[in-house]
């Protein structure tokens, strides 16, 4: 027993751990390391290796994201003591609009206690001036610098494994260390790396998404789209979702879908009900935008660990096509908890950290389904309508008996678990609500059917 003990590969005084990516996956598993070290009395070192300057605009300091932190996030994020600061928040996210072909409507947040940030991942667009405000991602990397992270600008290009600890190597450097932790976000270059030393792992599932920034100004983001969330919910082949999030001088497009190609994207900025939230006349192609096509996980990938090796956020399991970076956070923590609470060995990984992106990965299969519903109904102009009227007729009530409109909030922002969503809209109350409002205007059609027949 002693033997075995002795044997266990864990942590311990003077442990180097190198983290690849300093996303929020990277940050997060950084920030909470050096906390639960330090509880458990034992003093480490961490190198985060980061290729990107997020102090930079454009492509130099981005990672591609809608930039929305969940209502969920914000929370647990402030009972960790990590209160986003003004300068890092372009816009609290008060309310949402949602838009159908036959109209639109605003709808308040459930909460109201901590409304959702709006924030950029890098120092704004390409083009845009550099300002006091701060990027996310630059905000959590200096958190783990001031814990004592260590923050390389090198690219990891390769990596070799060996009994006593896995070497980094980058073009101009070989560190060696006792864990790698992979944070890699959907970067398939790197990703092969990690299957140089997991030959089991297999990397996420993905499709394309479209992300694009449009500089609008200050003022007419406040008079067109204020604090709210917009959410198209059109019947546009190749679109799931659409969203225009106001942040600072800038709106950020977000399409979301399967395999999103510039058709897709004309199609949607054409529709009528897109055209409306911009100023008259407004000719977007002349906006010249920062845009491109990035990754998006879509399922969740097998084995992402071994022996002193383990791969969080987007590496391993996300959510479904939303809070992403909250998934970073729950995936990051559960491989700190593992490290420090069990050991840094497969076995250690497999029985602690596993079923946590299994329990993500579970989720997002009751995501999918909720997903393929919401196509049905985005296709019935019906449906659409009865919804539509539901939820306005709810913002009559009192906020937390608003039943449909928290259920939407949740399924757009993320902020609740697919499986909780699906649950509540069992819930019999809403259900037989939902059935009456259908079968009136079944009845109200047919009657104006019969009147223009007896006409
Ligand atoms: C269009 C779109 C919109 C989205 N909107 C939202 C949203 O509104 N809210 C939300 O919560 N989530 C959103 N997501 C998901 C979210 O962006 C991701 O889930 C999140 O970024 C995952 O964080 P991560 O740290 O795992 O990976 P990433 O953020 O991708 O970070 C990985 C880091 O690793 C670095 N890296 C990679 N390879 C190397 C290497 N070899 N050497 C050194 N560094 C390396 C990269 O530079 C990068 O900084 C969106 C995603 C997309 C595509």
């Amino acid at each position: 027993m002693q033997k075995r003990k002795q044997n266990k590969l864990t942590l311990h005084n003077g442990s180097r751990i190198g983290v690849v990516g300093g996303g929020p996956a990277g940050s997060f598993f950084t920030f909470f390391a050096f906390d639960l070290a330090k509880k458990q009395g034992i003093s480490i070192e961490i190198d985060i290796y980061e290729i990107k300057d997020f102090t930079k605009t454009g492509t130099a300091g981005c990672n591609h994201c809608g930039g929305i932190v969940s209502e969920s996030l914000v929370q647990m994020l402030s009972t960790d003591g990590i209160v986003l600061p003004p300068q890092v928040v372009r816009r609290g996210i008060e309310t949402y609009t949602l838009h159908l072909e036959h109209g639109s409507t605003t709808i308040d947040t459930i909460l109201h206690e901590h409304p959702i940030a709006s924030i950029f991942r890098g120092s704004g667009p390409l083009g845009s001036t550099v300002t006091t405000l701060q990027s996310f991602d630059a905000y959590l990397l200096g958190l783990c610098e001031r814990k004592g992270a260590k923050i390389l600008r090198e690219k990891v290009t390769d990596t070799e494994s060996e009994p006593d600890g896995i070497t980094l190597i980058t073009g101009n450097s070989k560190r060696k260390y006792d864990l790698v932790v992979g944070a890699v976000g959907l970067n398939p270059k790197t990703l092969r790396i990690f299957q140089k030393i997991i030959p089991s792992f297999i990397p996420p599932k993905t499709t394309n998404t479209y992300i694009c920034e449009y500089f609008l100004g200050s003022e007419t983001i406040t008079k067109h789209f204020g604090n709210s969330m917009h959410v198209f919910l059109l019947n546009l082949p190749g679109i799931k979702f659409g969203a225009l999030i106001p942040k600072g001088v800038y709106v950020t497009l977000v399409l979301l879908g399967t395999e999103i190609n510039m058709e897709v994207v004309d199609r949607f900025l054409n529709s009528e009900a897109v055209l409306d939230c911009f100023p008259e006349g407004t000719e977007l192609k002349n906006i010249t935008p920062c845009q491109c096509f990035p990754s998006i996980n879509i399922g969740g990938a097998k084995n992402p660990y071994s022996d002193r090796v383990v791969l969080i956020g987007d590496s391993a399991s996300s959510k479904l096509y939303k809070n992403g970076i909250g998934a970073a956070y729950i995936t990051g923590k559960a491989a700190v908890n593992t490290v420090f609470l069990d050991g840094i060995s497969k076995a250690d990984f497999k029985k602690s950290f596993q079923p946590v992106c299994s329990k993500l990965d579970r989720d997002n299969s009751v995501g999918k389904l909720i997903f393929s519903v919401s196509t049905i109904i985005l296709k019935s102009i019906f449906l659409k309508k009865v919804l539509f009227r539901m939820v306005v007729k709810e913002q009559e009530k009192e906020r937390g008996k608003r039943e449909m409109s928290s259920l939407l909030w949740d399924t757009f922002t993320g902020s609740a678990p697919y499986r909780n969503i699906m649950l509540r809209t069992l819930n019999p109350f809403l259900l037989a609500n939902l059935i009456w409002k259908i079968l009136t205007a079944l009845a109200k059609s047919a009657i104006g059917n019969n009147k223009s027949t007896d006409l």
